[in-house]
Protein backbone atom coordinates (compact mmCIF):
# COMPACT_ATOMS: atom_id res chain seq x y z
CA UNK A 1 0.00 0.00 0.00
CA UNK A 2 1.28 3.38 -0.97
CA UNK A 3 2.51 5.56 1.99
CA UNK A 4 0.56 8.51 0.62
CA UNK A 5 -2.99 6.50 0.15
CA UNK A 6 -4.60 8.88 2.48
CA UNK A 7 -3.62 11.86 0.47
CA UNK A 8 -7.05 13.32 -0.45
CA UNK A 9 -7.63 15.22 -4.32
CA UNK A 10 -6.82 18.77 -3.98
CA UNK A 11 -9.60 21.44 -5.22
CA UNK A 12 -8.19 22.96 -8.51
CA UNK A 13 -6.77 26.64 -8.41
CA UNK A 14 -9.84 28.91 -8.50
CA UNK A 15 -8.27 30.88 -11.29
CA UNK A 16 -6.09 28.28 -13.19
CA UNK A 17 -8.73 25.72 -12.59
CA UNK A 18 -10.63 27.96 -15.48
CA UNK A 19 -7.92 27.19 -17.71
CA UNK A 20 -8.30 23.41 -17.07
CA UNK A 21 -12.38 23.59 -17.64
CA UNK A 22 -11.79 25.61 -20.68
CA UNK A 23 -9.48 23.19 -22.52
CA UNK A 24 -11.81 20.32 -21.90
CA UNK A 25 -14.78 22.13 -23.69
CA UNK A 26 -15.15 20.71 -27.02
CA UNK A 27 -16.94 23.81 -28.37
CA UNK A 28 -15.03 25.57 -30.88
CA UNK A 29 -16.73 29.02 -29.86
CA UNK A 30 -15.37 29.12 -26.45
CA UNK A 31 -13.75 31.97 -24.79
CA UNK A 32 -11.43 32.41 -22.04
CA UNK A 33 -11.91 35.15 -20.13
CA UNK A 34 -10.45 33.59 -16.57
CA UNK A 35 -6.63 34.16 -16.59
CA UNK A 36 -4.92 37.41 -16.70
CA UNK A 37 -2.45 37.10 -19.95
CA UNK A 38 -2.89 39.34 -22.78
CA UNK A 39 -4.05 38.28 -25.80
CA UNK A 40 -3.78 39.98 -29.37
CA UNK A 41 -6.54 40.45 -31.32
CA UNK A 42 -6.64 36.93 -33.12
CA UNK A 43 -6.77 35.60 -28.77
CA UNK A 44 -3.46 34.30 -29.15
CA UNK A 45 -0.14 34.88 -26.88
CA UNK A 46 2.03 38.18 -27.66
CA UNK A 47 5.61 37.78 -27.37
CA UNK A 48 6.76 41.66 -28.05
CA UNK A 49 8.70 42.48 -30.68
CA UNK A 50 11.47 44.34 -28.14
CA UNK A 51 11.70 40.95 -26.77
CA UNK A 52 12.62 39.15 -29.52
CA UNK A 53 15.28 41.20 -30.79
CA UNK A 54 17.10 41.25 -27.03
CA UNK A 55 16.43 37.78 -27.16
CA UNK A 56 18.69 37.66 -30.34
CA UNK A 57 21.11 39.77 -29.14
CA UNK A 58 21.85 37.26 -26.38
CA UNK A 59 21.97 34.08 -28.44
CA UNK A 60 24.49 36.40 -30.90
CA UNK A 61 26.79 36.99 -27.95
CA UNK A 62 29.36 34.09 -27.04
CA UNK A 63 30.79 35.81 -24.16
CA UNK A 64 27.35 34.02 -22.33
CA UNK A 65 27.52 31.18 -20.78
CA UNK A 66 25.10 29.59 -17.95
CA UNK A 67 26.68 29.97 -15.17
CA UNK A 68 24.98 30.23 -11.68
CA UNK A 69 24.01 34.39 -11.58
CA UNK A 70 24.32 35.31 -7.26
CA UNK A 71 21.70 34.71 -4.70
CA UNK A 72 20.05 38.26 -5.57
CA UNK A 73 20.24 38.05 -9.39
CA UNK A 74 21.68 40.01 -12.05
CA UNK A 75 22.83 43.37 -10.59
CA UNK A 76 22.10 45.65 -13.33
CA UNK A 77 18.63 44.04 -13.95
CA UNK A 78 18.20 45.02 -9.57
CA UNK A 79 19.22 48.98 -10.37
CA UNK A 80 17.06 49.83 -13.35
CA UNK A 81 13.81 47.90 -12.08
CA UNK A 82 14.50 50.26 -8.77
CA UNK A 83 14.93 53.15 -11.20
CA UNK A 84 12.05 52.43 -13.42
CA UNK A 85 9.13 52.00 -10.26
CA UNK A 86 10.57 54.55 -8.13
CA UNK A 87 12.33 57.17 -11.26
CA UNK A 88 16.05 58.03 -12.20
CA UNK A 89 15.77 60.57 -9.65
CA UNK A 90 14.54 58.83 -6.68
CA UNK A 91 16.55 60.47 -3.14
CA UNK A 92 16.07 57.16 -2.06
CA UNK A 93 18.02 55.77 -4.62
CA UNK A 94 20.82 58.49 -4.23
CA UNK A 95 20.93 57.92 -0.62
CA UNK A 96 21.77 53.93 -1.15
CA UNK A 97 18.60 53.05 0.78
CA UNK A 98 16.86 50.69 -1.20
CA UNK A 99 18.28 47.29 -2.19
CA UNK A 100 16.55 45.72 -4.48
CA UNK A 101 16.62 41.65 -5.45
CA UNK A 102 15.77 39.31 -8.25
CA UNK A 103 13.20 37.15 -7.85
CA UNK A 104 10.62 34.36 -9.16
CA UNK A 105 8.40 37.23 -10.52
CA UNK A 106 5.55 38.78 -8.79
CA UNK A 107 4.67 35.83 -6.57
CA UNK A 108 8.43 34.81 -5.51
CA UNK A 109 8.99 38.48 -4.76
CA UNK A 110 6.11 38.70 -2.27
CA UNK A 111 7.61 35.20 -1.18
CA UNK A 112 10.61 36.12 -0.07
CA UNK A 113 8.99 39.28 1.36
CA UNK A 114 7.00 37.58 3.72
CA UNK A 115 9.47 35.20 4.92
CA UNK A 116 12.24 38.28 5.63
CA UNK A 117 9.18 40.09 7.15
CA UNK A 118 8.11 36.96 9.42
CA UNK A 119 12.00 36.84 11.08
CA UNK A 120 12.67 40.47 10.78
CA UNK A 121 10.21 42.69 11.18
CA UNK A 122 10.08 45.14 14.22
CA UNK A 123 6.69 45.59 13.76
CA UNK A 124 3.35 43.95 14.07
CA UNK A 125 3.41 41.04 12.02
CA UNK A 126 0.12 41.04 10.43
CA UNK A 127 -0.43 41.90 7.18
CA UNK A 128 -4.21 43.78 5.79
CA UNK A 129 -5.37 43.18 2.06
CA UNK A 130 -7.99 44.52 0.47
CA UNK A 131 -11.12 42.59 0.04
CA UNK A 132 -11.15 41.17 -2.34
CA UNK A 133 -7.53 40.57 -3.54
CA UNK A 134 -5.81 38.42 -5.50
CA UNK A 135 -6.38 35.09 -3.80
CA UNK A 136 -3.16 34.15 -4.02
CA UNK A 137 -1.89 36.83 -1.36
CA UNK A 138 -4.37 34.93 0.67
CA UNK A 139 -2.12 31.75 0.49
CA UNK A 140 1.44 33.82 0.39
CA UNK A 141 2.18 35.57 3.16
CA UNK A 142 0.42 32.94 6.16
CA UNK A 143 2.58 30.31 4.38
CA UNK A 144 5.39 33.09 4.68
CA UNK A 145 4.83 33.71 8.08
CA UNK A 146 2.77 36.68 8.00
CA UNK A 147 -0.95 36.52 8.91
CA UNK A 148 -3.45 38.06 7.14
CA UNK A 149 -6.41 40.58 8.50
CA UNK A 150 -8.61 42.33 5.54
CA UNK A 151 -9.51 45.87 5.08
CA UNK A 152 -12.52 47.30 3.19
CA UNK A 153 -11.59 47.96 -0.46
CA UNK A 154 -14.64 47.53 -2.90
CA UNK A 155 -17.95 48.76 -2.92
CA UNK A 156 -20.43 46.50 -4.01
CA UNK A 157 -23.39 49.16 -4.60
CA UNK A 158 -21.08 51.46 -6.45
CA UNK A 159 -18.66 49.29 -8.08
CA UNK A 160 -16.50 51.55 -6.69
CA UNK A 161 -13.61 52.49 -3.86
CA UNK A 162 -15.37 51.87 -0.39
CA UNK A 163 -12.91 54.43 0.70
CA UNK A 164 -14.75 55.13 4.10
CA UNK A 165 -14.24 51.71 5.05
CA UNK A 166 -11.20 51.13 3.87
CA UNK A 167 -9.59 54.24 5.63
CA UNK A 168 -12.25 53.13 8.99
CA UNK A 169 -10.09 49.76 8.86
CA UNK A 170 -6.53 50.78 8.72
CA UNK A 171 -7.32 53.24 11.71
CA UNK A 172 -8.61 50.42 13.66
CA UNK A 173 -5.24 47.97 12.50
CA UNK A 174 -2.53 47.97 15.10
CA UNK A 175 0.54 50.12 14.70
CA UNK A 176 2.99 49.06 13.07
CA UNK A 177 0.90 46.28 10.80
CA UNK A 178 1.69 45.78 7.35
CA UNK A 179 -0.07 46.60 4.80
CA UNK A 180 -0.28 45.25 1.25
CA UNK A 181 -1.54 47.56 -1.06
CA UNK A 182 -2.10 46.85 -5.17
CA UNK A 183 0.17 49.46 -6.76
CA UNK A 184 -1.89 50.49 -9.67
CA UNK A 185 -5.10 47.77 -11.55
CA UNK A 186 -6.29 46.58 -8.38
CA UNK A 187 -7.10 42.67 -8.93
CA UNK A 188 -9.81 41.40 -8.69
CA UNK A 189 -11.68 44.78 -9.38
CA UNK A 190 -10.00 46.98 -11.50
CA UNK A 191 -10.42 49.96 -9.18
CA UNK A 192 -7.81 52.66 -7.71
CA UNK A 193 -8.05 55.35 -5.31
CA UNK A 194 -7.97 58.91 -7.02
CA UNK A 195 -4.78 60.65 -6.24
CA UNK A 196 -6.50 62.77 -3.68
CA UNK A 197 -7.71 59.46 -1.85
CA UNK A 198 -3.87 57.91 -2.22
CA UNK A 199 -2.94 60.93 -0.41
CA UNK A 200 -5.77 60.50 2.57
CA UNK A 201 -4.43 56.54 2.68
CA UNK A 202 -0.62 57.94 3.36
CA UNK A 203 -1.29 59.89 6.10
CA UNK A 204 -3.56 57.23 8.08
CA UNK A 205 -0.49 54.94 7.04
CA UNK A 206 2.54 57.46 8.15
CA UNK A 207 1.05 60.18 10.53
CA UNK A 208 -2.14 57.97 12.30
CA UNK A 209 -0.47 54.25 12.49
CA UNK A 210 2.88 53.94 11.40
CA UNK A 211 2.06 50.44 9.23
CA UNK A 212 4.47 49.55 6.28
CA UNK A 213 2.82 49.66 3.08
CA UNK A 214 4.08 46.72 0.89
CA UNK A 215 3.63 47.42 -2.63
CA UNK A 216 2.22 44.57 -5.08
CA UNK A 217 2.91 46.04 -8.35
CA UNK A 218 1.96 43.56 -11.22
CA UNK A 219 0.82 45.86 -13.95
CA UNK A 220 3.06 49.23 -13.97
CA UNK A 221 2.53 50.69 -17.63
CA UNK A 222 -0.33 47.84 -18.17
CA UNK A 223 -3.01 50.02 -16.66
CA UNK A 224 -2.91 53.39 -18.12
CA UNK A 225 -0.16 52.53 -20.86
CA UNK A 226 2.16 55.46 -19.28
CA UNK A 227 5.06 53.36 -16.40
CA UNK A 228 5.32 56.83 -14.62
CA UNK A 229 1.68 57.10 -14.04
CA UNK A 230 1.13 53.94 -12.93
CA UNK A 231 4.23 53.84 -10.61
CA UNK A 232 2.32 57.08 -9.15
CA UNK A 233 1.05 56.09 -5.85
CA UNK A 234 4.26 54.17 -4.98
CA UNK A 235 6.10 56.82 -5.51
CA UNK A 236 4.11 59.16 -3.49
CA UNK A 237 5.20 57.03 -0.19
CA UNK A 238 8.70 56.46 -1.42
CA UNK A 239 9.35 60.33 -1.56
CA UNK A 240 8.23 61.35 1.76
CA UNK A 241 10.87 59.18 3.31
CA UNK A 242 9.18 56.43 5.00
CA UNK A 243 9.73 52.30 4.61
CA UNK A 244 8.28 50.54 1.82
CA UNK A 245 8.48 47.14 0.53
CA UNK A 246 7.78 46.63 -3.23
CA UNK A 247 7.19 43.49 -4.99
CA UNK A 248 7.56 43.99 -9.10
CA UNK A 249 6.37 41.33 -11.94
CA UNK A 250 7.66 41.57 -15.87
CA UNK A 251 5.18 38.95 -16.44
CA UNK A 252 2.41 41.25 -17.63
CA UNK A 253 4.29 44.31 -18.87
CA UNK A 254 6.76 43.00 -20.61
CA UNK A 255 4.65 39.38 -21.67
CA UNK A 256 7.32 37.38 -20.06
CA UNK A 257 5.09 35.44 -17.84
CA UNK A 258 6.67 31.94 -17.61
CA UNK A 259 10.32 33.34 -17.62
CA UNK A 260 9.54 34.38 -13.99
CA UNK A 261 11.09 37.23 -13.54
CA UNK A 262 10.21 39.91 -10.76
CA UNK A 263 12.15 41.86 -8.10
CA UNK A 264 11.40 42.80 -4.36
CA UNK A 265 12.99 46.13 -3.27
CA UNK A 266 13.42 47.34 0.21
CA UNK A 267 13.06 51.15 0.39
CA UNK A 268 14.29 51.45 4.23
CA UNK A 269 16.14 54.22 6.50
CA UNK A 270 19.58 54.56 6.49
CA UNK A 271 22.15 53.06 3.97
CA UNK A 272 23.58 50.80 6.66
CA UNK A 273 20.24 48.99 7.51
CA UNK A 274 19.62 48.62 3.77
CA UNK A 275 23.10 46.66 3.62
CA UNK A 276 22.17 44.53 6.66
CA UNK A 277 18.69 43.82 4.99
CA UNK A 278 20.53 42.64 1.55
CA UNK A 279 22.46 40.41 3.40
CA UNK A 280 19.91 38.68 4.91
CA UNK A 281 17.54 38.42 2.55
CA UNK A 282 19.98 36.43 0.74
CA UNK A 283 19.57 34.04 4.24
CA UNK A 284 16.19 33.82 2.97
CA UNK A 285 16.69 33.14 -0.82
CA UNK A 286 19.67 30.71 -0.55
CA UNK A 287 17.94 27.67 1.09
CA UNK A 288 14.21 28.66 -0.83
CA UNK A 289 15.90 28.24 -4.78
CA UNK A 290 19.61 29.22 -3.93
CA UNK A 291 19.65 31.77 -7.02
CA UNK A 292 16.90 33.46 -9.74
CA UNK A 293 17.22 32.53 -13.21
CA UNK A 294 18.99 33.91 -15.72
CA UNK A 295 17.06 34.63 -19.27
CA UNK A 296 14.25 36.78 -18.40
CA UNK A 297 16.13 38.80 -16.17
CA UNK A 298 19.05 39.31 -19.26
CA UNK A 299 15.91 40.14 -21.49
CA UNK A 300 14.60 43.00 -18.85
CA UNK A 301 18.16 44.11 -18.23
CA UNK A 302 18.67 44.23 -21.94
CA UNK A 303 15.92 46.35 -23.22
CA UNK A 304 15.60 48.48 -19.69
CA UNK A 305 19.49 49.86 -20.38
CA UNK A 306 18.78 50.46 -24.24
CA UNK A 307 17.62 53.35 -25.13
CA UNK A 308 16.14 52.35 -28.58
CA UNK A 309 14.71 48.98 -27.01
CA UNK A 310 12.99 51.19 -24.27
CA UNK A 311 11.63 53.18 -26.48
CA UNK A 312 10.10 50.32 -28.39
CA UNK A 313 8.73 48.61 -25.55
CA UNK A 314 7.03 51.86 -24.16
CA UNK A 315 5.15 51.54 -27.18
CA UNK A 316 4.40 47.64 -27.48
CA UNK A 317 3.72 48.77 -23.58
CA UNK A 318 1.05 51.43 -24.60
CA UNK A 319 -0.26 49.04 -27.63
CA UNK A 320 -1.50 46.33 -25.40
CA UNK A 321 -2.82 49.05 -22.61
CA UNK A 322 -4.78 50.94 -25.95
CA UNK A 323 -6.27 47.84 -27.21
CA UNK A 324 -8.30 46.63 -23.72
CA UNK A 325 -9.17 49.96 -23.49
CA UNK A 326 -10.71 49.71 -26.51
CA UNK A 327 -12.41 46.50 -24.94
CA UNK A 328 -14.05 48.06 -22.65
CA UNK A 329 -15.48 50.63 -25.11
CA UNK A 330 -16.73 48.02 -27.28
CA UNK A 331 -18.20 45.77 -24.96
CA UNK A 332 -20.04 48.64 -23.08
CA UNK A 333 -21.44 49.72 -26.34
CA UNK A 334 -22.54 46.23 -27.23
CA UNK A 335 -24.38 46.47 -24.05
CA UNK A 336 -26.44 49.68 -24.48
CA UNK A 337 -26.82 48.69 -27.78
CA UNK A 338 -28.87 45.76 -26.58
CA UNK A 339 -30.51 47.62 -24.08
CA UNK A 340 -29.33 45.59 -21.06
CA UNK A 341 -30.76 46.33 -17.89
CA UNK A 342 -28.27 47.54 -15.37
CA UNK A 343 -25.48 50.36 -15.13
CA UNK A 344 -22.58 49.27 -16.62
CA UNK A 345 -20.42 52.33 -16.43
CA UNK A 346 -17.74 50.57 -13.99
CA UNK A 347 -16.90 48.59 -17.15
CA UNK A 348 -15.07 51.86 -19.05
CA UNK A 349 -14.07 53.46 -15.69
CA UNK A 350 -12.43 50.12 -14.00
CA UNK A 351 -8.65 49.41 -14.97
CA UNK A 352 -6.04 47.28 -16.14
CA UNK A 353 -6.57 44.25 -17.41
CA UNK A 354 -9.81 43.27 -15.38
CA UNK A 355 -13.78 43.93 -15.18
CA UNK A 356 -15.38 43.31 -12.05
CA UNK A 357 -18.33 42.93 -13.59
CA UNK A 358 -21.11 42.56 -10.66
CA UNK A 359 -21.97 38.89 -11.99
CA UNK A 360 -23.07 36.74 -9.25
CA UNK A 361 -21.75 32.90 -9.83
CA UNK A 362 -24.99 31.24 -11.13
CA UNK A 363 -24.67 34.27 -13.55
CA UNK A 364 -21.87 33.06 -14.44
CA UNK A 365 -22.45 29.82 -14.15
CA UNK A 366 -25.13 30.55 -16.91
CA UNK A 367 -22.49 31.74 -19.16
CA UNK A 368 -20.33 29.08 -19.22
CA UNK A 369 -22.89 26.38 -19.92
CA UNK A 370 -24.78 28.32 -22.36
CA UNK A 371 -22.60 30.54 -24.46
CA UNK A 372 -19.16 28.82 -23.07
CA UNK A 373 -17.42 31.85 -21.80
CA UNK A 374 -14.79 31.02 -19.08
CA UNK A 375 -14.25 33.24 -16.03
CA UNK A 376 -14.11 33.10 -12.79
CA UNK A 377 -16.88 32.41 -10.51
CA UNK A 378 -16.87 35.95 -8.32
CA UNK A 379 -17.61 37.94 -11.83
CA UNK A 380 -13.94 39.15 -13.40
CA UNK A 381 -13.44 39.07 -16.62
CA UNK A 382 -10.04 39.29 -18.19
CA UNK A 383 -10.26 42.24 -21.02
CA UNK A 384 -7.05 41.25 -22.07
CA UNK A 385 -8.62 38.10 -23.37
CA UNK A 386 -11.01 39.88 -25.36
CA UNK A 387 -11.48 40.79 -28.97
CA UNK A 388 -13.70 42.61 -31.46
CA UNK A 389 -14.82 39.21 -32.78
CA UNK A 390 -15.55 37.80 -29.04
CA UNK A 391 -17.21 41.18 -27.53
CA UNK A 392 -20.84 39.96 -29.24
CA UNK A 393 -20.86 36.90 -27.69
CA UNK A 394 -19.92 37.94 -24.56
CA UNK A 395 -22.59 41.24 -24.37
CA UNK A 396 -25.29 37.94 -25.59
CA UNK A 397 -24.02 36.09 -22.56
CA UNK A 398 -23.95 39.01 -20.19
CA UNK A 399 -27.66 40.00 -21.87
CA UNK A 400 -29.15 36.70 -21.35
CA UNK A 401 -27.60 36.29 -17.87
CA UNK A 402 -29.32 39.47 -16.36
CA UNK A 403 -32.49 39.64 -18.32
N1 LIG B 1 0.02 40.34 -7.89
C1 LIG B 1 -1.11 40.53 -8.56
C2 LIG B 1 -2.10 41.51 -8.04
C3 LIG B 1 -1.37 39.80 -9.71
O1 LIG B 1 -2.51 40.01 -10.36
C4 LIG B 1 -0.41 38.86 -10.17
C5 LIG B 1 -0.68 38.05 -11.34
O2 LIG B 1 -1.78 37.78 -11.75
C6 LIG B 1 0.76 38.72 -9.43
C7 LIG B 1 0.94 39.48 -8.30
C8 LIG B 1 1.89 37.81 -9.73
O3 LIG B 1 2.09 37.34 -10.96
P1 LIG B 1 3.47 36.71 -11.35
O4 LIG B 1 3.93 35.85 -10.22
O5 LIG B 1 3.15 35.92 -12.57
O6 LIG B 1 4.40 37.84 -11.61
Amino acid sequence: DSSFAHVQQAPEDPILGITVAYNKDPNPAKVNLGVGAYRTEEGKPLVLNVVRKAEQKLLADKSRNKEYLGITGIPDFNKLSAQLILGSDCLAIAEKRVVTVQCLSGTGSLRVGAEFLATHYGGEKIIYVPSPTWGNHLKIFPLGGIQTRTYRYFDPKTKGLDYEGMIEDLRAAPSGAVVLLHACAHNPTGVDPTQEQWEGIRRVIREEKHLLPFFDSAYQGFASGSLDTDAWAVRQFVNDGGEVFLAQSYAKNMGLYGERVGALSAIVKGADVATRVESQLKLVIRPMYSSPPTHGAAIVSLILADKDLYEEWKVELKGMADRIISMRHQLFDALKERKTPGNWDHILNQIGMFTFTGLNKQQVEYMTKEYHIYMTLDGRISMAGLSSRTVPQLADAIHSAVV
